[in-house]
Formats: C-alpha cells, sequence, structure tokens
C-alpha cells in the first residue's frame, strides 16, 4: 500500500458561485481522495489525504481544469500528515470575520440553460428565471459574503423539492447554484399596466411582445435594472420614446435575438463577434450598414449603432423571432433623463408609469443597480467605454499591495473604487452625480462596496473641484470619521487611471496626453488639453492648450457657437453671417456673448480640447446646439472623410498651444466651400499631429518614451487612432486604456493609484 499524506490548500481569487467545490468533489473523487471542501469569506479551502503524487496531480489539476468562470489568484499548499479521512465531502461555508473574496460579476444566461429553456420536454420549459452553476445573477442580488442563497435575494423563495435535490447533488449541474429557481418554487413574471395586474407567466410576456409590436413602450425588469424597450425599426416608436424620456438625440442601445440578425444591420468583425457573445454580454459599438432596417430617430447623425445580444432568459423569450416581430429592440435605461436606473417594483410603477404603456415586472430582487457595459473595439482588443453590468466587480490588478484606500471619482459618468491588497475594486456605473437619487445609490454602492469587501477605508481620495458632489462626500466623511483625505487633480487621476491598468510600477515616469471636457485644474482654470510629465505621485504640466473664455459656463457646452465665437474673436476675424455658427443664432444672443467675453461676467477660462472640438464643430456647420455631452465631437467624427490628408496647423510657443492657426485655415475653407468631412478630416488630422510634435519636443527634454493616453477626448476612434499612428512612427512606446474607460468612469482609479502611492511614500 502507498504511503498516505495530507494537505491542506487555500485558494483566493473568483472562486465563489462558479461552481468551484462540485469541480473540487468530482476531481477528488476522480482521484480516490479523501478529505473535504468548503467555502469561507477568503476564498475555498480543502484539507485532503492520498498519495504524495496523486496529491501533487490534485493541486496542478486545480488550476489547469478550474471552471470557466472561476478566476483563480493563488493555491497555496501546505503538508500535514494524514486525517484519516474516509469520504470526499463538501462542507458548509464558515464566515471569516475581516476576510474577503472577489464576488463574481452577473453572467449571461449559458448555451445549456438556453436549450432547456427552449425544450418542451424540460421542466424549466420558457421559465424566465432558469439559471445554473455556470450562469446567472450574482452581483445584483449578493447582500454580503460569503455567497449563500440566504446572503440573496432569492433569500425569500423556498426551494421545491426537485430544486432542493438537484442543489444537494454534487453531480448535477445546478449543484449549489444559489439562485436556483424553476416555475414551481421561484420568482415569476407578470405585467402590469396602469397598477393593474393584467397577465402572468408565459401569457404576460406574449402580451408584452404585442404592445411591442404594436409601437408600445414596454418597461421590463432586467439583472440590474428595468430597461425600457420598443421596436427599434419603427421611427414612430423610437420618437415617442424619446419625447417621453426627455433625451433628444443622445443614441439608444439594442438588443436582437442573435448575431445574424445584428449583421443585418451592422458589420460585426470577429472580434466584436466575441464580445457580443462573451458572458459579459456588453453593448458593442459597430458600424451601420447603409440599409439597415434600424429607425433613423435611434442613433441620430452617427455611423455606429450599439448592439447587445440577450443575456438573461426573459430577453430571450421578449426577443424570439416571429414574422412580423421587430427584428431588434431598443434597449434603454428605465429613468427619466440622467437619474439612475429603476431597480424595485415599487419605484417602478411610479417613475416608470409615465414612460411606458406597460411594465414587466417579476418579484426577484435586485440589490445592487447595474447599468449595461458598453465598449468597442480598438486594434483588435476591448476599449470600453462604460465599465458595469458583467465587468462590475471583478477588480483591476494593482501592480503593488495597496492600503485601503476610498476613491470617490468625479461628477460625471462616476464610479468610485476600493482598494485592498493588490485589488481595485472599480464600481460599477454610478451616473451623473446631478440629482439627489444618483448620490444616494453613489453612497449606498460605497457602503455595499466596503461591506463585502471588508474594507474599511484609511485615505479617501478626491477630485479638487470643490463643487463635485463626491468630493463634498470625501470632506465630510473625512471630517466625520476623522479619515484623511487627499485631493487628486482631475488630468493627473486620468493619466495615472491609464498607468495603473498598464501594470506601470511606481516611480514609472510617463508623459501624459490628458485631453478632455472638463477637469479643474491648479490655478482654478477648466483644464483639458494638458500634457503632464507625471508619476503616481506628482505631475509636471510641461504643455496645455492656450485658454479660451467660455461665455456663459455650463451655456457654453450646451451651445458651441459660443464658442466658435470666442476662439473668432481671439483670432481677430470678423463675425461673417457665411460662417454657419452665426447663421443659426440671432444678433441679440451675439451681441450678449460678446459682451460676456469682454467683461468677463459668468465666463471661465478652460484649456479644453474637447471645447476646441466643440467651437470647432460649430465654425464648419457640424453642430451648434448640444443635448448630450460630447455631441458636437461625436457628430463630428462620424462625418470625417477618411481619404483626406490635409491638415491644419498649431502655434507651439514656451509649453503654450495656440489653435488660433487653426482656427484661421479653418474658416478659411469654410467660406471657399470645402466640405464638412474634408475641414473634420484636417483638424483631425491637425490634432494627431500636434500631439506628435509636442511630444517630440518633451522628449527632447525629458528623455521620456512613454506616452500615456487618457481622457474623454481618447473615446474618439479617428483620433485615436491618427494619434497613435503619429506617435509610434515617431518611435514612441503609446499606452492607453483596456479595462477602464478613458472618460471620467476611470477616473476613480487613477485618485486611488496616486492616493495610495502618495500614502506608502513611493
Ligand atoms: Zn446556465
Ligand atoms: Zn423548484
Ligand atoms: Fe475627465
Amino acid at each position: 500500500m502507498t504511503a498516505m499524506d495530507g494537505a491542506r490548500i487555500h485558494i483566493t481569487g473568483v472562486v465563489q458561485g462558479v461552481g468551484f467545490r462540485p469541480f473540487v468533489f468530482a476531481l477528488a473523487n476522480r482521484m480516490a481522495l479523501k478529505g473535504w471542501v468548503r467555502n469561507t469569506s477568503a476564498g475555498v479551502d480543502i484539507e485532503i489525504d492520498g498519495p504524495r503524487e496523486v496529491l501533487n496531480g490534485f493541486v496542478e489539476a486545480l488550476g489547469k481544469e478550474a471552471p470557466p468562470l472561476s478566476r483563480i489568484d493563488e493555491i497555496k499548499v501546505e503538508s500535514r500528515p494524514p486525517d484519516g479521512f474516509t469520504s470526499f465531502e463538501i462542507v458548509y461555508s464558515k464566515t471569516i470575520p475581516d476576510a474577503f473574496q472577489p464576488i463574481s460579476p452577473d453572467v449571461s444566461l449559458c448555451t445549456d440553460c438556453l436549450r432547456e429553456l427552449l425544450d418542451p420536454g424540460d421542466r424549466r420549459f420558457r421559465y424566465p428565471f432558469i439559471n445554473c452553476t455556470n450562469c446567472g445573477p450574482r452581483f445584483t442580488i449578493i447582500k454580503d459574503i460569503p455567497y449563500d442563497r440566504l446572503k440573496t435575494t432569492m433569500d425569500p423563495f423556498e426551494m421545491c423539492a426537485e430544486c432542493a435535490a438537484e442543489y444537494v447533488d454534487p453531480c448535477d449541474r445546478r449543484f449549489h447554484a444559489q439562485p436556483i429557481a424553476c416555475p414551481v418554487c421561484g420568482p415569476q413574471v407578470w405585467l402590469e399596466i396602469g397598477g393593474g395586474r393584467i397577465a402572468e407567466g408565459d401569457d404576460a410576456i406574449q402580451r408584452a411582445r404585442q404592445l411591442i409590436k404594436e409601437g408600445k413602450v414596454v418597461a421590463l425588469k432586467g439583472l440590474g435594472g428595468f430597461h425600457l424597450a420598443c421596436d427599434a425599426t419603427s421611427e414612430e416608436a423610437v420618437a415617442g420614446l424619446r419625447t417621453r424620456k426627455l433625451r433628444v438625440d443622445k443614441p439608444f442601445g439594442l438588443m436582437s435575438y442573435d448575431l445574424e440578425t445584428i449583421e443585418t444591420s451592422c458589420v460585426v468583425n470577429q472580434i466584436e463577434q466575441a464580445l457580443l457573445e462573451s458572458l459579459e454580454r456588453p453593448i458593442v459599438i459597430l458600424s451601420r450598414r447603409p440599409k439597415s432596417p434600424i429607425a433613423f430617430g435611434v442613433a441620430p447623425h452617427q455611423q455606429t449603432l450599439g448592439f447587445m445580444l440577450p443575456y438573461t432568459p426573459l430577453h430571450v423569450l421578449l426577443l424570439e423571432p416571429d414574422p412580423g416581430y421587430p427584428s431588434a429592440l431598443v434597449m434603454t435605461s428605465g429613468n427619466l433623463l440622467e437619474e439612475p436606473i429603476v431597480t424595485q417594483n415599487d419605484e417602478a410603477r411610479e417613475r416608470l408609469h409615465g414612460l411606458s404603456d406597460a411594465i414587466l415586472m417579476h418579484d426577484r430582487g435586485i440589490h445592487l443597480r447595474t447599468d449595461d457595459s458598453v465598449v468597442q473595439t480598438f486594434e483588435d482588443k476591448v476599449y470600453p467605454l462604460r465599465r458595469s453590468r458583467g465587468y462590475a466587480p471583478f477588480p483591476v490588478q494593482l501592480p503593488w499591495e495597496s492600503e485601503t484606500i476610498l476613491a470617490v471619482g468625479g461628477e460625471m459618468k462616476n464610479t468610485f473604487c476600493l482598494t485592498r491588497d493588490h485589488f481595485a475594486f472599480l464600481s460599477h456605473h454610478i451616473g451623473d452625480m446631478q440629482n439627489f437619487e444618483t448620490l444616494s445609490s453613489f453612497e449606498q454602492g460605497i457602503a455595499h462596496f466596503e461591506r463585502i469587501f471588508r474594507i474599511d477605508p484609511a485615505m479617501i481620495a478626491y477630485d479638487l473641484h470643490p463643487d463635485y458632489m463626491a468630493t463634498r462626500y470625501a470632506l465630510e466623511r473625512s471630517e466625520r470619521e476623522g479619515i484623511p483625505a487627499v485631493g487628486v487633480q482631475h488630468h493627473h487621476a486620468h493619466i495615472c487611471a491609464a498607468m495603473v491598468e498598464n501594470g506601470l510600477e511606481p516611480d514609472t515616469q510617463v508623459l501624459g496626453v490628458a485631453f478632455d471636457g472638463t477637469g479643474f485644474g491648479d490655478d482654478g482654470v477648466i483644464w483639458g488639453g494638458e500634457f503632464l510629465l507625471a508619476t503616481y505621485t506628482n505631475y509636471e504640466r510641461v504643455y496645455h492648450l492656450s485658454s479660451i473664455p467660455m461665455p456663459g459656463g455650463d451655456a457654453a457646452v450646451r451651445n458651441p457657437w459660443r464658442l466658435a465665437l470666442a476662439w473668432l474673436e481671439r483670432a481677430e476675424l470678423r463675425l461673417d453671417p457665411t460662417i454657419p455658427a452665426f447663421g443659426v443664432v440671432s444678433d441679440e444672443d451675439i451681441r450678449i456673448v460678446l459682451q460676456q467675453i469682454t467683461s468677463g461676467l459668468n465666463t471661465p477660462q478652460t484649456t479644453s480640447m474637447g471645447r476646441l472640438f466643440d467651437a470647432v464643430s460649430s465654425l464648419s456647420g457640424i453642430c451648434h446646439h448640444t443635448n448630450y455631452e460630447a455631441q458636437a465631437a461625436i457628430e463630428m467624427e462620424a462625418i470625417v472623410d477618411t481619404g483626406e490628408r490635409g491638415e491644419y496647423s498649431f502655434r507651439l510657443e514656451d509649453g503654450v498651444i495656440d489653435p488660433v492657426p487653426v482656427i484661421q485655415s479653418v474658416v478659411k475653407d469654410v467660406k471657399s466651400g470645402h466640405s464638412k468631412g474634408r475641414i473634420a478630416a484636417r483638424f483631425h488630422n491637425a490634432v494627431a499631429l500636434m500631439v506628435q510634435s509636442v511630444c517630440v519636443e518633451a522628449r527632447d527634454d525629458s528623455g521620456i518614451e512613454k506616452v500615456v493616453l487618457s481622457g474623454g477626448v481618447w473615446q474618439n476612434m479617428v483620433l485615436l487612432q491618427k494619434t497613435i499612428h503619429g506617435l509610434r512612427k515617431a518611435g514612441f512606446q503609446v499606452l492607453y486604456h483596456r479595462q477602464v474607460p478613458a472618460n471620467d468612469g476611470g477616473l476613480a482609479l487613477g485618485q486611488a493609484a496616486v492616493a495610495s502611492c502618495r500614502k506608502a511614500g513611493r
């Protein structure tokens, strides 16, 4: 008989709620090893007896054969004498105070469950809450750890005998699937009109489909919140939804049943296909085919559409193809304007009543709100625009061990971030912090993350802008709880976000090109066109765009023609009615704005690249008034004439980048009747070339070869591509975002990195 040995194994990473214990159970049985496995709040523990070589093989297989949804960080093995186990068992969870472990994001419906959903012989045939160990809700239903049914919103549903039998059978694919449910014992769906319940179960779904087919708007409860759905191929239905949601031009997200249907509207390459079909199921921005059946009103003045595939069984049933049924539905968040997405049934009755004709509800609770994620592809990989459902709360790895830090993020597209060990838990999308509802969603989110990840922040990082709600929260909390707080400059945070996700070590020095709309500068000016020589702890602003008055402050952001006028004044060009920006506004408005520029009243100064895009967009006749963020730049990017090689040139003097020559050339081209597409292209080329020249000059002074691109302007794919091309040609190593957005959605990660390094004295 072989000599017996023993081992104590501890595994960390995403190993709960992903079928890890049954996998260990099956593996141990296959190798005839004895002992037990259990979840703890800190990971998975295994005690096991067996011959030494077999134990070694077991440990190796743990890493190699782990279930698809798990992500192992570490397997710690300790040898010990055999314990004399006679069987292998799964034992109950144990709570270790203060320990934590990563939580799985929500996972889209798996192919096994999809098959059962559509199989008339299956007991879960057409059951909209079918799930298993490999799929279903996770993050949105978890109230606390360890991940057990009693600590989720599935708590009120008592399992029926059949579900209970599956749940305890290690050979069943629903073994310990916490949200396990069936038509007998699980959540139910129903349809409400005007507060009255008019249909149940499959009938409710069929009635909802009928309403959508008739051009109505149906609100439906999804995974992380309610959506508003309507026929995306009907101009009338889409226009109706826009009117009710008070959303004028901002594009809507779309959902189709399968890839083939999406391909009738958009060109989908392999990378995009992989993203559409990934477990995360984000909205993927795709280039639109000219003959797409999608209504123009879905994404006015854009060449792209944002599509996703169904990610819950309810979506599958709602989207099922049928002759005469829309091939695509608008699937937009259930909220008014920029309020947080609705998650509770009562809240839906109140807030979505006026926005929809019927509400498809269910009784599985949503504990944490998450919006759909949005991505596009760049250089054959994912380039995130909004990191939320499916990705959060999976952590970003830090290149160092961090203290516990809370970073509160910015004002627009807010996310917050908590760090611990070598993890940065960047939150789901919170939204624009401009109303009470979003602020409370932010506060609840922070409290929830601190609880589930057992983080007690030793420091709070915040943006320098004194009026940001997040900044106020940080300062108040710092005062109240006696936690030190550290202010981080907005663009420094952007650059550090990109540095940290690229794994740069502390002490690394980079040249950061931070281009965005708005960020509070050291000098009280609104920055946004900055070149920073930066490390995680410090930065020097080596170049920046010359500043320009923003007549009327926020009014200038909503009215790009005001910036056009400011630049014309700076360039000493006369007002000319043939310049499109001035055909659209009254003489009186022009007079007021000119007065603001002269007096400086309610006219902050800005060095923002976003605002320069606005000015040029208006000067060239593309967009004079906006109703969503960055609209003027987005509409300009959409019409760039890709064949155009010409460019304008900036003037560079003493670290200041002056766009006056660019403005003069734009006006000249407008007057000589060049197309908007050509002017847009020349402007994009000019900015890319300017970045290259400035970086070359900065390298001559500093020797730095690493250029980091961050800030919302880098969501402009045309500009990103042209700039990277130029920088690489000049021999630079270019780093940009892959895991978190370049926009303010990634800001908190950078703030956390800065605070962490400063705290450690790095
Ligand atoms: Zn499944
Ligand atoms: Zn059941
Ligand atoms: Fe920003």
